[in-house]
């Protein structure tokens, strides 16, 4: 494919959907650069915690942003793109479930929200990148070339997920798992600032019963359309 051109592919879609596995997959496919805009929001929830951010209150949520620097650097070992929060690899710290309890609060809060677009605006700008997320084709990246939105069964979902976070620890439950992702879609399809929701120009992918394989196959063939325009 050389001297091809490069596109940007915008992933939003509900909570363990799919969506990083997809979007490693494209990267990979196309050789493009992948970012998970949600590890950015893990990343700061995870400081906030850490630091004893009051979050409802602006003048402690700004001073703390001013204190926070987000990196992704790829580690040739795993073959991932991982996060980095102050020059730390917290990649492994922000998939805990005390994050996840927290992060859609903490992403729903405009001086948060304006930080991390300017962001990944930045980062999209030699293109060539797979961005996923909540708002990604609405608000970071509306002209994109390819926005896909990602749904799939909510039980399936649910398995996805608690077979995640159970390899991590064995004393979590589904119910816990359940709740958490139905909570997070709620907060994050409800909020004021930037709610998710479909971008008029999203192709529809429902995961739930498609393997890899077949979905990177769909993806793909968007990807080489959007490539020939
Ligand atoms: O994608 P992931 O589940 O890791 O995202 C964690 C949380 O971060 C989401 O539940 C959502 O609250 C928030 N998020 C967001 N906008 C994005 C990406 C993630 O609000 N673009």
């Amino acid at each position: 494919m050389a001297g091809r051109k490069n596109i940007i592919i915008t992933i939003d879609g509900w909570s363990s959907c799919g969506k990083s596995t997809l979007a490693r997959q494209l990267a990979r496919e196309l050789n493009y650069v992948y970012i998970d805009s949600g590890a950015m929001y893990r990343a700061i929830t995870l400081y906030f915690l850490r630091n004893h951010v009051d979050w409802t209150d602006p003048a402690q949520v700004m001073e703390a942003l001013g204190n926070i620097q987000l990196e992704f650097r790829f580690n040739e070992q795993s073959q991932k793109s991982e996060i980095y929060l102050n020059d730390e690899n917290v990649e492994y710290l922000i998939r805990d479930l005390v994050i996840a309890e927290k992060v859609s609060d903490i992403a729903a809060i405009r001086e948060v929200r304006e930080f991390a677009v300017g962001q990944q605006q930045e980062m999209g700008k030699r293109k060539g990148i797979v961005m996923d997320g909540r708002d990604i084709g609405t608000v970071v990246f509306p002209k994109a070339e390819l926005k896909i939105f990602m749904t799939a069964d909510n039980a399936v979902r649910v398995e996805r997920r608690f077979k995640e976070l159970f390899e991590k620890n064995p004393n979590i439950s589904i119910e816990e798992v359940k709740n958490n992702l139905e909570m997070r879609d709620y907060i994050d399809s409800h909020r004021d600032v930037s709610p998710l929701r479909q971008a008029e120009d999203a192709l529809v992918l429902d995961n739930s019963n498609l393997t890899m394989g077949e979905q990177l196959k769909l993806a793909m063939k968007w990807v080489n359309e959007k490539l020939l325009v």
